[in-house]
């Protein structure tokens, strides 16, 4: 922290500042710092560690794309299961969809969601929605030892540091594999293609490891690294490229639409040309 600018480093050359108007709330937790800053143009603001996770003005754009994507292209959705998304914006979307009848949350840092509940407003209805039961856990354990099947598992992790690490393993996805029903599909935010290819790479590979093939879509968020950013699914059965006609729009989406669904797996050629290389 820097006087009003926050300063965001990722690489030994490259970095972002933030101008904010004051921290509304600091401490450092069991496991991270986390930090609720208000800032002029992305209104309140959710670090750990000094890593924006979101923000109220372009949450949208990645809590959007990385739930409604799946729950329009598999057509039998009623159990979910989150693993991190403490913040409440991955909830909230899911629970605009009326077939869905049960949500789990397991997030390793009970006091995010505790943070988020007072200081995010939007993230309400995903936390206080009858459907919604949050469990304070490793994710990692959790898919070890549940003997719950879930038809759509999300990962929505910070980036792969400290707990996180294990999030973005094989052998974390073949637990995923094995926790999802019959024609189960997951999605992770699998992180820049730019600045961290090497990983976006690896997500990719062991995905296909445990699943036999793996999809990726893009959303640009312009509070992440530079703003292009990915996704990756594994799917059992469905195709996420092709969208459940009959499955309505939640109203109010400012990001999603049908259209956007389908342009959003079109690749850029340097994406491909990753991914033959990833092989
Ligand atoms: N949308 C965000 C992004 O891409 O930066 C992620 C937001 S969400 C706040 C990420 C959450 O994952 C954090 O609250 C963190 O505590 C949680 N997390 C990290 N490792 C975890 C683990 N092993 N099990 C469960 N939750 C974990």
């Amino acid at each position: 922290m820097n006087g009003s600018w926050i300063y965001e480093k990722h690489t030994e050359d490259y970095g972002v500042s933030w101008k904010i108007n004051n921290i509304l709330h600091q401490e450092k937790s069991e496991y991270q710092e986390i930090t609720v800053a208000d800032s002029e143009t992305w209104g309140r603001m959710l670090l750990l560690d000094g890593i924006v996770q979101t923000t109220e003005n372009d949450e949208f754009m990645y809590h959007e794309m990385i739930t409604q994507v799946a729950l329009h292209s598999h057509p039998g959705i009623k159990n979910v299961l989150v693993i991190g998304g403490g913040d409440g914006g991955t909830l909230t979307q899911i629970v605009k969809h009326p077939a869905v009848e049960h949500i789990d949350l397991v997030e390793i840092d009970g006091q995010v969601t505790e943070i988020c509940r007072k200081y995010f407003p939007g993230f309400q209805p995903g936390f206080s929605d009858p459907r919604t039961n949050i469990i304070i856990q490793d994710g990692i354990e959790y898919v070890q030892k549940t003997n719950k099947k879930y038809d759509l598992i999300i990962v929505d992790s910070s980036d792969p540091t400290g707990p996180a690490v294990g999030l973005f393993t094989s052998s974390f996805y073949a637990s995923v594999f094995q926790t999802l029903n019959n024609d189960g599909m997951m999605v992770t935010q699998s992180e820049s293609p730019i600045f961290y290819a090497d990983i976006f790479t690896s997500i990719y590979r062991n995905i296909c490891s445990a699943f036999g093939s793996a999809h990726i879509y893009m959303s640009t968020v312009p509070t992440y690294i530079s703003g292009p950013w990915t996704f990756t699914i594994g799917s059992k059965k469905h195709d996420p490229r092709k969208i459940i006609s009959d499955r309505p729009v939640p109203e109010g989406m400012k990001y999603y639409s049908p259209a956007v669904h389908q342009a959003a797996f079109v690749l850029p050629q340097y994406i491909k040309t990753q991914l033959i290389k990833a092989g």
